[in-house]
């Protein structure tokens, strides 16, 4: 159906694992290591992409991808990599085995400690080329991640952070929103809701990107248009496509950078008691972080077009239709409906100021302002 060569090589089409062959031989490679969780192979979806991509039944898995991916879980996968002698990875899951997936690449040429690469460390810097090739093929619509230059992983210490870096983009992504026809409900409509909030949050963020401007206002769109319908509807194929495209398109403009949604989300999703899931936080943070950046300079002309791209009227509440559509979607609306409490507000706080996404948001953002935030969403 379509080849998009931006940023990276995009395959889009229903069907798309059966390209998985040819895709190897273009990458001059032959023994992938499959990183994946327990949920896809219980899905059936690794046996499906193995099959139809025409794989043989002893290639190399890590199945242990955590809910959200860890320091440990690459370092036991990389020694997977080399023990059975990989020489490339296909990554399969959701945004966590993709960045997991992600992490193994960097981790089997470049030497340990892991935590040299993360970007607010100038890992930016020590992040080369000389890395096995990676293909990503996501299994939910949100993520953005099978085209990002991003991987977000805790280390053991509790620290969530990102490692970031051009050679981080997989060489290929194969969209298949086949492989989404089973998604449940719930994870359809958060993981929707974490492309809806990638295209807000660039399109906010001040960097000068026309290019990746259009894309997010595109892919806003076309989120508002078929997230309510893919969640209802799971066997939509009409649905299940668009909403993969819109989530591929959030992830085509992580160049311009993400904003204070997921600077909080990022910590809150690294507390190791609570395992919260992203797409969840980015939900349920949006609508206090958007009355935030309301105030911001170039404010209102920039949630006009917002509006208009999401089909709104121009005197539409922003940050109050998104707390709808949550609502209306099934997601909680407040923290504490997810079992965060405040007394984890000051580590968050410390983490949100120092995260990558802090610098892009679309109005200055200081610690305070996330307490603030933090206080309105609890
Ligand atoms: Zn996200």
């Amino acid at each position: 159906m379509a080849l998009i060569q931006y940023l990276t090589r995009i395959q889009f089409e229903p069907g798309a694992i059966g390209l998985l062959p040819d895709e190897l031989r273009l990458l001059g490679v032959s023994r992938p290591l499959i990183v994946t969780d327990r949920g896809i192979v219980a899905a059936g979806l690794l046996a499906d992409v193995l099959a139809k991509g025409g794989l043989a039944d002893d290639t190399a898995v890590f199945d242990e991808t955590p809910e959200n991916p860890t320091e440990s879980a690459a370092l036991a996968a990389v020694e997977r990599f080399h023990a059975a002698g990989c020489d490339s990875i296909v990554a399969l899951g959701g945004g966590s085995a993709l960045d997991l997936g992600k992490a193994v690449a960097l981790l089997a040429t470049h030497p340990g400690p892991l935590e040299q690469y993360a970007v607010i460390l100038g890992g930016l810097d020590r992040i080369s080329a000389d890395k096995p090739p990676v293909i990503a093929i996501p299994t939910t619509a949100g993520t953005g991640s099978e085209v990002g230059r991003a991987a977000l992983l805790t280390l053991d210490d509790g620290r969530k952070l990102g490692f970031i870096s051009p050679h981080m983009i997989p060489n290929v992504a194969l969209c298949d929103p086949e492989l989404t026809l089973g998604l449940p409900a719930y994870l359809t409509a958060a993981t929707g809701m974490d492309a809806v909030t990638h295209c807000i949050e660039t399109f906010l963020s001040p960097r000068y990107n026309p290019v990746a401007d259009a894309i997010a206002l595109d892919g806003l769109g076309r989120a508002m248009r078929w997230l309510e319908v893919a969640t209802r509807d799971g066997g939509n194929k009409e649905a299940r496509q668009e909403m993969m495209m819109a989530a591929l398109q959030g992830g085509l403009t992580f160049q311009k950078g993400l904003g204070a949604v997921h600077s909080l989300s990022h910590p809150l999703g690294g507390l190791k008691a609570l395992k919260l899931h992203h797409g969840t936080l980015n939900a349920v943070l949006l609508p206090a972080v958007l009355r935030f950046n309301a105030q911001g300079e170039g404010a209102a002309d920039k949630f006009s077009r917002l509006k208009q791209a999401m089909g709104l009227e121009e005197k539409a509440d922003l940050p109050q239709a998104l707390a709808d559509l949550s609502h209306r979607l099934g997601l909680p609306a407040r923290l504490g409906e997810m079992g965060v409490t405040a007394d984890c507000f000051a580590e968050v706080v410390q983490g949100a100021v120092n995260d990558h996404s802090t610098a892009s948001n679309g109005r200055p953002i200081a610690a305070d302002d996330f307490t603030r935030i933090l206080h309105e969403s609890l």
